[in-house]
């Protein structure tokens, strides 16, 4: 949840249920899945479609976090990681299709994004809980299983298998985009739905008519007063995600660490406020948003501009706002 305002870069959309034709209905709910806030909205021929759409919506999320979800024990996520280091586990076609896609982000940003950072889950808390440094002898151990290259997929027993005791998966950098993907998918198939958008906890896709004018509109707060926005975007069958550090953080002797750990060190990231991709995927905008916090501002903004209809929009530490080559950002 977005609690520190002082940091916020929200992302709000422009649901404006006015639609060009007036036959058409747009109807929003807000739900708690996934432990954040979602927000789903449908645009159809008229109330019960768009109603049925959305519900058919939460109906996927809920069924994405019991698949991916390593809190509950009895997932095919945490039956992987109760395994590591002793047996390949078998696994439905789709998580391991999310596994095979994860381990591709991986390779194209170096390793930045690793779903097995989660071998660090409990030694950083971010819940405010924390009040010293974590022991380093306890962070370098838990860090040597950190290794993308050591979840090892056999794509014909449909198997996956951390080759280490001590490593452990977690997809909480890319199963909100994912799950926001396909929620998009089951409604937008639904006949009589024209358009939509779905807002999981500020990464968000959106898709088809919205209602005036003509696009999406979605705003960009600025970070240092909520009140005020840096611009908008106005965006077309796209998604929309930010990553950013006032969800979730640790202080520590003034310095300011995010939820998001580097690979190589595993230690939190420093020097970035939020990173926001837009790209038609909110999965991959959601994996390669954690991605350049994790790279920095430098690194993170070369791999995005080599990335054809991929940009990024970066706010630092000490507020400077970076944008990527192709950015269509609009200022009032
Ligand atoms: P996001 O808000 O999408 O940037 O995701 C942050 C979450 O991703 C954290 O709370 C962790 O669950 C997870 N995470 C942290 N560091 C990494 C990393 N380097 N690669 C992949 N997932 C990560
Ligand atoms: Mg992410």
């Amino acid at each position: 949840m977005k609690t520190n305002f002082l940091f916020l870069i929200f992302l709000l959309a422009f649901t404006q249920c006015k639609a060009n034709n007036q036959l058409l209905s747009a109807q929003k709910k807000v739900v708690k899945l996934m432990g954040s806030r979602f927000e789903l909205t449908a645009v159809a021929e008229n109330d019960t479609i768009a109603w049925d759409a959305i519900n058919k919506g939460i109906v996927e999320i809920t069924r994405i976090e019991k698949l991916i979800s390593s809190w509950d024990a009895n997932s095919q996520t945490s039956l992987i990681n109760q395994n590591a280091g002793v047996k390949p586990v078998r696994v439905d076609k789709e998580l391991y299709d999310l596994i095979f896609r994860s381990k591709k982000i991986s390779k194209l940003t170096n390793g930045a994004f690793d779903i097995s950072f989660a071998s660090m889950d409990g030694i950083w808390k971010f819940d405010g809980s924390m009040t010293t440094m974590p022991n380093s002898l306890e962070i370098s151990t838990a860090s040597q299983f950190i290794n993308w290259k050591n979840i090892v997929l056999d794509s014909e027993a449909n198997t996956v298998f951390l080759k280490k005791k001590g490593m452990k998966i977690g997809f909480g950098a890319i199963g909100k985009g994912y799950a926001a993907n396909k929620a998009m998918a089951k409604m937008k198939k639904m006949k009589g739905v024209r358009g939509g958008l779905v807002n999981a906890g500020g990464d968000l896709i959106s898709w088809g008519e919205n209602s005036h004018p003509d696009a999406w509109t979605i705003k960009i707060a600025n970070p240092t007063d909520k009140n005020k926005s840096l611009g908008w975007l106005n965006i077309d069958d796209m998604a929309v995600v930010t990553s950013g550090d006032y969800e979730r953080f640790f202080e520590y002797n003034g310095k300011r660490y995010a939820h998001i750990i580097d690979p190589r060190t595993g230690y939190p990231t420093t020097g970035i406020k939020s990173v926001t991709i837009v790209c038609p995927d909110a999965e991959v905008a959601d994996a390669l948003a954690t991605s350049v916090f994790v790279l920095g501002q430098l690194e993170g903004l070369e791999l995005i501009n080599q990335l054809v209809g991929i940009e990024c929009l970066i706010i630092t530490d000490d507020n400077k706002i970076i944008g990527s080559e192709r950015l269509k950002l609009r200022h009032y």
